[in-house]
């Protein structure tokens, strides 16, 4: 995420302002330029959810996203939370550069449901990305992460790893080297997934996967992937628009613990070596406050190689 400023008095605001603290302006946030200005076309979201983009045809391109939502009261601020990791979400895509095609032209869509009135699965099929709203919910969202043994669950993880299925189907044209990192996608998922959730991930996956998760089908190796791609390349333009770097301490038989955040680079190792010494000086922030690692994951060669291929089809 860029550091954005007020466009009337060039103070601090977040992408997420409606209003600027210092000067009362009403802020709007513009999808052409990717910048905060005066509003001018709130979106219809605005007042109900707190979206605010700047939409001269009603809805702003993020919320023009949502094909199907729960209208019910009772989950309204779940899916402001929703929408508001959704805008963060495509900001991101569009920075990356990728094609966001709407559902409309059989692109990308979102439906986000109530699961407290008819059952809900998230995931994503054709294009649609389902999220059951109760992950908008941090009681719900931190049980469930505890019962399934994850180290990370958050409702901007779950869209990026769901996005990252609609990129498996949009962006691999290489399958062979495809399988080669992830396997063969083409293997049954239904016992894919019965041998997950009865067995757990297999003893000693974190050499090979980002997560327990992504051993379970090639296809959600890629997406966790996917998902952990976008975490680091949102994170490292935050560190590097904020102008966070870090400059020690430097420690023997190690690779230097000081980085200056990049916003992009040619090959994956680039970022890697700016990407690690940031994460430690976050974890260690993060446990001096008390909380868990804000980072909790490793990356081994084989991860690195797996980040690489995406990192190339990006
Ligand atoms: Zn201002
Ligand atoms: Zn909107
Ligand atoms: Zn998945």
């Amino acid at each position: 995420m860029r550091a954005f400023t007020c466009s009337t008095c060039a103070r601090l605001a977040p992408f997420e302002a409606l209003v600027c603290l210092h000067c009362d302006t009403s802020l709007a946030f513009d999808w052409d330029s990717r910048t905060l200005v005066p509003l001018a076309d709130p979106c219809g979201n605005r007042v109900d959810l707190g979206c605010n983009g700047q939409a001269p045809e009603g809805w702003c391109p993020s919320c023009l996203l949502t094909r199907r939502r729960s209208e019910a009261p009772a989950v309204r601020d779940r899916l402001s939370r929703a929408e508001q990791a959704k805008r963060r979400l495509v900001f991101s895509l569009l920075e990356l550069g990728l094609p966001v095609r709407s559902w409309r032209e059989g692109g990308l869509g979102f439906d986000f449901l109530d699961s407290t009135s008819s059952p809900v699965t998230t995931g994503h099929a054709d294009g649609i990305i389902t999220l059951d709203l109760a992950e908008a919910d941090s009681v719900h969202r931190e049980q469930t992460r505890v019962h399934l043994d994850e180290a990370y669950r958050t409702v901007l993880g779950h869209l990026r790893h769901e996005v990252g299925h609609y990129y498996d189907g949009v962006l691999v044209r290489d399958r062979s080297a495809y399988r080669a990192l992830f396997g063969d996608e083409t293997a049954s998922y239904t016992d894919a997934l019965e041998r997950h959730y009865e067995n757990g991930p297999p003893t000693g996956w974190v050499t090979s996967s980002v997560s327990g998760y992504a051993t379970m089908h090639p296809y959600e190796d890629f997406a966790e992937t996917f998902a952990h791609y976008l975490h680091l390349r949102d994170t490292l333009q935050t560190a590097s628009s904020w102008g966070v770097s870090v400059a020690g301490p430097e420690a023997a038989d190690q690779a230097p613990l000081a980085s200056f955040p990049v916003l992009a680079s040619d090959d994956l190792r680039g970022l890697i070596d700016t990407w690690l010494p940031l994460t430690y000086a976050l974890n260690a922030l993060n446990r001096s406050m008390g909380e868990d690692d804000l980072y909790p994951f490793v990356l081994t060669p084989p991860v690195l190689d797996k980040l690489a291929f995406v990192h190339d089809l990006v």
